[in-house]
């Protein structure tokens, strides 16, 4: 049986800026395409192509983040997969919904047999705590097992295997934990992404929720600065990382 301990995110996608020729951006700085994607967008609301401030990317995106001109950042969007979460956290994530599209392991057609387990984070460390999870969660995938074998065996007389199996599947998978691990990928506008992360870095969010939001936002900082620069991981005063935002929800 695999146990998971941290989640992992991997960038899938990321915009790809085409700049009109007939309204060229006097640009300052370097930037990503998403970056410029925004800047772009804000500065055809003032025709301000001619940048008379001289300002670089990040200023510019700053200055729009200060004054919540939120539209501006939902043209850039980031497709990240995630996996190592349990289905109690992407249960959480998907209440997310302006801006977010989601893709989601199906426990009606995959086999959950090996499926790993995502140790809580307040249960990591204590080893007592530790062995008596390790054991629940085996029982739970045995029952499992027996549940999918005890229905194949009742659905027998349904000819299609692969329909037979679903019909398995899906019952079976009630018996499994809210810690079985899911993949999922989720796309998201930037300002879907800032709220999304504002909500779920800080101290009130639950911890293995704030540890994918950290995850995510090291992943979209490094992709793009200048849009979550304002973004903070500091140590919480329990010891696990939180996050807290310069400009709240845009
Ligand atoms: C610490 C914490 C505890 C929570 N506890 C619970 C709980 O006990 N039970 C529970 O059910 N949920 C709980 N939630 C989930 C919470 O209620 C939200 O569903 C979740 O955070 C998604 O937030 P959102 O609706 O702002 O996000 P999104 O759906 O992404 O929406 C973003 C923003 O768009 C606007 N918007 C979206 N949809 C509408 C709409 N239909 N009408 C008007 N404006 C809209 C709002 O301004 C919203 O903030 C909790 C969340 C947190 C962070």
């Amino acid at each position: 049986m695999e146990l998971i301990r941290a989640p992992r995110v991997t960038l899938l996608a990321r915009p790809q800026f085409q700049e009109p020729a007939h309204l060229p951006v006097q640009w300052k700085g370097e930037a990503t395409d998403g970056e410029r994607l925004a800047e772009f967008a804000g500065r055809l609301c003032y025709m301000s192509q001619h940048n008379p401030a001289g300002r670089t990317t990040a200023e510019y995106l700053r200055n729009i983040l200060s004054q919540g001109h939120g539209s501006v950042f939902e043209h850039t969007t980031y497709v990240v997969l995630i996996e190592g979460i349990s289905r109690s956290c992407s249960h959480e994530l998907v209440r997310h919904r302006a801006g977010w599209g989601y893709s989601q392991l199906s426990q009606r057609y995959v086999d959950e047999a090996h499926a790993a387990f995502v140790m809580p984070p307040a249960i990591q460390g204590e080893a007592e705590l530790e062995a008596a999870w390790a054991r629940q969660v085996e029982a739970a995938q045995a029952a499992y097992v027996a549940a999918v074998e005890g229905l194949m065996a009742r659905y027998a007389w349904v000819e299609d295997k692969i329909h037979r199996r679903k019909l398995a599947r899906e019952a079976a998978r009630s018996v499994l934990p809210n810690a079985t691990e899911v993949k999922i990928v989720c796309s998201a506008n930037v300002r879907a992404w800032r709220t999304m992360l504002e909500l779920r870095l800080g101290e009130g969010a639950e911890l293995e929720i704030r540890r994918m939001a950290v995850a995510c936002l090291r992943v979209l900082q490094q992709e793009a600065p200048a849009l979550f620069a304002d973004f903070e991981i500091y140590p919480a005063s329990d010891g696990s990382e939180a996050g807290r935002v310069g400009f709240h929800k845009v």
